[in-house]
């Protein structure tokens, strides 16, 4: 499903983030992404949300190799694809449920269905009494619950989460990561990228990355 073949990526002479990374994630796996700040776990995600290229080798997200992928079925593959990322704040100007309806909207869903489909996604992470809150309001673990419903609203294949749970105490990263484990548990694969030693030592698989390699060979 998602598939690296011996890539590099390198955003400059001195920034090499990825270094002859070859790995695979099955449909419906969950697998967590560890390494130091810097290592190239946001590289990672970002190569196979086509938002960055490799420098060399493949990236394939059900076969499809992302590299050949031309400007228009770009929008497509990342209708596949669940993105929580670092840089990517809600929308502060406006309410949790419009976040969550915007996605819905912008591809052109009537207004109705987008405010049903986006209350059912607020409602899957626990955050549907907050609905009309703005985000601002929210404590930093609920921000992100709502950052995962806006991501999953439309019904994603893969969920791609950055770090969903730094800056969180015990108790909220737990929530976050429950919400996560949840649609995993529907068939939705699952990569997420972590610090948390806690939850990776209980995780069943986890990729490590370091200075841009894999620690420990292929994964
Ligand atoms: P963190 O845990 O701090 O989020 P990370 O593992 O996500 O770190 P990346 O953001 O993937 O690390 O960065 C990997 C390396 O690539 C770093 O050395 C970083 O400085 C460099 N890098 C990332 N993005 C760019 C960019 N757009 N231009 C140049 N260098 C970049
Ligand atoms: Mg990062």
């Amino acid at each position: 499903m998602i598939e690296f073949q011996s890539v590099s990526k390198q955003y400059s002479a001195e920034a090499v983030a990825l270094r002859d990374v070859s790995l695979s994630v099955a449909k419906g796996e969950l697998v967590y992404l560890a390494g130091p700040s810097g290592a190239g776990k946001s590289t990672l995600f970002k190569m196979i949300a086509a938002i960055e290229r490799p420098t060399t080798g493949k990236v394939l997200v059900n076969g499809e190799d992302i590299g050949k992928l031309g400007k228009a079925a770009v929008p497509f593959l990342r209708r596949k694809l669940g993105l929580i990322l670092q840089e990517q704040r809600l929308l502060t100007d406006r309410s949790v449920l419009a976040n969550i309806m915007l996605p819905l909207l912008v591809t052109g869903a009537p207004k109705r269905e987008a405010e049903q489909r986006a209350r059912a996604a607020l409602d899957k992470v626990g955050m549907l009494d907050r609905a009309n809150a703005a985000p601002l309001e929210l404590s930093g673990g609920e921000q992100q619950r709502v950052a995962i419903a806006r991501a999953i609203v439309n019904r994603p294949q893969i969920i791609l989460a950055d770090e969903p749970t730094a800056n969180l105490d015990r108790a909220s990263a737990d929530k976050v990561l429950d919400a996560l484990r949840a649609f995993n548990a529907v068939g939705v694969t699952c990569m997420i990228s972590t610090h948390d030693e806690q939850v990776l030592a209980s995780a069943s698989r986890v990729i490590h990355l370091d200075h841009g390699q894999l620690a420990g060979g292929a994964a």
